[in-house]
């Protein structure tokens, strides 16, 4: 077993992409299991640390965007890594199959609508990915109403300006003071296929399962050409792809917690600095509510948990 880190994952452009380079699975021996949720639940909390202050600072905002086959992961991913994060700082939006209002604009608009606020963390289980995986698997472009110029090119070229355009609208964010982290959760068929089997075993899964999840596992070879093409074209320096083995889950979920804290120790948030007269603003505010109790700081004979909850 060879360990991977994150730089391991990255993916930013230079050079040809292979996804064969990049293992669904890395055998993390069972016994060291705690070690690493211990470490995700480290990466939780300062996670939530940077967070306070980039909502607080709130000049930068950051897409972190999931991509994966069905079963990879992505919800519990969400579920377990984001847990100690403050709901107020965070939006989450999942791309489904586009309404016919979203198929009547531009790929991009629903995407956009959803962006979070400069300061938060908007969180895409799926995103306009979708629109080069599934779209170009099932040949869906070509059921859009759309003028003939446009869909008068080849394939390839019809995908071809749509990762251009993606790399536009990411260079866009990048300098409207956005990060997008990407993240391909990488499972393998033989992985997928066994939670399948536990979803339909389960019936509290049950509920996550539809039938057509395995007409499309046939289309599997289909979707990794796509992936791979995809994260080959889309891939930068400031938009890197992280390909992270997902076929032990707690082992994907530190790792995306890494590429998480990393992302936001690289926005390098500050709580704001008062300037001087604010600060004198604030001196003569607590003059005043201290003369309210004839100058007597009576904070000390609170139960001192009260503060601490805060
Ligand atoms: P799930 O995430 O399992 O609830 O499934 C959502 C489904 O919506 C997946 O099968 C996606 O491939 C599909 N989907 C998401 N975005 C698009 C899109 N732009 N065009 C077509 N299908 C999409
Ligand atoms: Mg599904």
């Amino acid at each position: 077993m060879e360990f991977q880190e994150l730089k391991d994952c990255r993916f930013d452009g230079s050079g040809h992409f292979k996804l064969d380079d990049y293992p669904t699975d890395v055998h993390v021996e069972k016994r060291l299991r705690p070690n690493f949720e211990a470490l995700t639940e480290a990466n939780t909390q300062r996670m939530a640390e940077l967070q306070d202050r980039l909502y607080a600072e709130g000049r930068e905002g950051v897409v972190v965007i999931l991509q994966a086959m069905d079963a990879a992961g992505k919800d519990s991913t969400i579920k377990h890594v984001m847990s100690g994060i403050n709901p107020q700082g965070v939006t989450v939006a999942s791309f489904k199959q586009p309404s016919s209002e979203e198929l009547a604009h531009d790929f991009l608009w629903r995407a956009v609508a959803r962006l979070p606020r400069r300061g938060c963390i908007g969180l895409f289980n799926r995103s306009y990915y979708e629109d080069v995986l599934v779209v170009r698997v099932h040949d869906l472009q070509k059921t859009y109403r759309m003028p003939k110029r446009v869909l008068d090119t080849s394939k390839d070229d019809f995908f071809e300006q749509r990762y251009r355009q993606i790399r536009d609208f990411e260079r866009y964010l990048w300098e409207n003071g956005y990060r997008v982290l990407k993240i391909f959760l990488n499972v393998s068929s033989a992985e997928q296929r066994r939670r399948f089997l536990d979803r339909i075993d389960d019936e509290s899964k049950n509920w996550k399962f539809s039938s057509s999840d395995v007409t499309e596992r046939q289309l599997w070879p289909k979707y990794m050409e796509a992936y791979e093409q995809c994260i080959d074209r889309t891939a930068t320096k400031e938009a890197p792809w992280y390909v992270v083995p997902a076929d032990q889950k707690f082992y994907a979920r530190w790792l995306v917690s890494e590429a998480i804290v990393r992302t936001l120790e690289a926005c390098d948030p500050h709580y704001p600095e008062l300037p001087a007269e604010q600060r004198d603003d604030l001196e003569t505010a607590r003059q005043g509510l201290l003369s309210e109790t004839g100058g007597h700081d009576d904070r000390s004979e609170r139960d001192a948990t009260e503060r601490e909850n805060n």
